[in-house]
């Protein structure tokens, strides 16, 4: 009824598209009380004094017209003396947001997580931590190979719980995001920024950091993360650390993280077997609505072994390459589509396909973006990174950078290089990401 009321005094008083549009449209009924309507005047927008020496009077005599209200009184309030009723309930983050904010990726859920023998143990301990957090076995450490699925059973554990209990605080990061965040708050240099920090850190339920090793070895990171273990870990808050080895074989552990890592539980997870690749692969094939030959399944279960990202990069590329080619999924294209990958009795080398793969990994961005002209600063640092550290850890030649990099021609690539080396020296944040890389491309380094 109310967009009729406001039409009838539109035509009645002969208002303008324009005068109705600023003045009556944006007023809306907050509630009807007996002959008092009260109605909300959104501030930016319109004077409520105006409003209410020039329409007050027109719109009473509408309403009262059209809903036969006797005497109507209006009462006209700004959105900001609405009586603050619903505000005061504890405000319940719609799931999805608690999701972003906790910094998790939506397809990484015990849901997706296949159990085989390689994890089954680690698995069990993620989901008991997950249901009984700060209870079951604190802290959790989780150790495994690159590509083994640490990642995916952290986001597991945070999702279930943020799934389950609705006030629950969820943290994750990675050990260089932490790094980074604390050096911007030292650079910042002030108290404020300091206590910022450490509330954000010590006011939660749950703290998931993933790839401790990358804070090894930085001092006042390491230092920064002990207390924030100390005080969560005092206050019975669940702690859940990964990281690429056990931490009786973390060389320049310190002895404090040591012992701690070893209050809770440690678990490992390991190479999976040829059941356990195979379930991967039809997992991420009912996942990807593809429908994929038996034999072309078995051909990668069989060839690809030392981690799931590269077999699942292996389902991809297939299903790439047939799409580019418009040939049919079978043995001979999988062999042809992989030939790079999968080269028996050759020891792993490192190309720049793999280097720009975890560079597009790490930023969470897509190697076609990499590749491709995108211009907006989310993707043209990474790229300009990929460019870098291609020169930097494998000598690759200019040309052959371009070449991989969507055929750039070698003074972009030179231009990129030249960018990440000239603010790497001033950037702490930057050179911080680039040592993460590098340890992430050749963990010998
Ligand atoms: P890590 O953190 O150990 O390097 P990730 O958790 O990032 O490894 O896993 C790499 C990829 O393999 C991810 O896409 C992940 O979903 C997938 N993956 C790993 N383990 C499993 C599993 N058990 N079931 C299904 N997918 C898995
Ligand atoms: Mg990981």
């Amino acid at each position: 009824k109310w967009d009729e009321i406001l039409q009838i005094v539109k035509t009645e008083h002969d208002l303008s598209d324009v005068s109705f549009k600023t003045w009556l449209k944006p007023l809306t009924v907050y509630q009807v009380e007996g002959n008092i309507v009260t109605i909300i005047v959104p501030s930016e927008q319109v004077g409520l004094n105006y409003i209410s020496k020039k329409y007050k009077l027109p719109l009473q005599v509408t309403i009262s017209e059209v809903t036969g209200m006797e005497n109507c009184e209006i009462n006209f309030i700004l959105p900001e003396d609405v009586p603050k009723k619903e505000a005061a309930a504890p405000k319940v983050q719609s799931q999805d947001t608690r999701c972003e904010e906790a910094h998790l990726n939506p397809k990484y859920t015990f849901d997706t997580f296949v159990v085989g023998s390689n994890n089954k143990f680690a698995q069990a301990a993620a989901l008991a931590v997950a249901e009984s957090p700060g209870d079951a076995y604190n802290p959790l450490f989780i150790y495994g190979g690159a590509g083994l699925g640490k990642t995916h059973l952290m986001h597991s554990i945070a999702h279930f719980i943020i799934d389950h209990d609705e006030n629950s605080k969820v943290l994750y990061v990675t050990s260089e995001e932490f790094t980074n965040e604390l050096i911007e708050t030292i650079r910042n240099g002030n108290n404020t920024a300091m206590t910022k920090f450490r509330e954000k850190y010590r006011n939660i339920d749950v703290l998931l950091v993933d790839d401790i090793q990358f804070i090894i070895g930085k001092e006042s990171t390491q230092e920064e993360f002990f207390h924030t273990f100390n005080s969560l870990h005092s206050a019975g808050k669940q702690i859940i650390i990964s990281s690429d080895k056990p931490p009786k074989d973390m060389e320049i552990l310190e002895e404090r993280f040591r012992s701690r890592f070893e209050w809770g539980l440690i678990v490992d997870i390991t190479l999976p077997d040829y059941e356990t690749r195979m379930a991967i692969l039809h997992k991420k094939e009912e996942m990807d609505g593809y429908d994929i030959n038996e034999e072309v399944i078995k051909y990668i279960a069989n060839n690809i072994k030392s981690n799931i990202r590269e077999l699942e990069g292996a389902i991809n590329k297939v299903m790439a390459f047939a799409k580019l080619e418009q040939r049919e999924v079978n043995l001979e294209l999988a062999e042809q589509a992989l030939k790079d990958i999968i080269s028996p009795n050759e020891k792993k080398v490192i190309t720049p396909e793999y280097i720009i793969s975890m560079v597009a990994e790490h930023f969470d961005v897509s190697v076609e973006d990499l590749y491709g002209n995108k211009r907006n600063s989310k993707i043209v640092m990474p790229r300009q990174i990929a460019m870098y550290l291609c020169r930097e850890i494998i000598s690759t030649p200019l040309k052959s950078i371009g070449k991989c990099l969507g055929n750039r021609d070698h003074t972009t690539i030179m231009h990129g290089i030249d960018k990440i080396e000239k603010e790497i020296v001033s950037d702490d944040n930057l050179k911080n990401t680039i040592e993460t890389l590098k340890k992430k491309i050749n963990p010998q380094t």
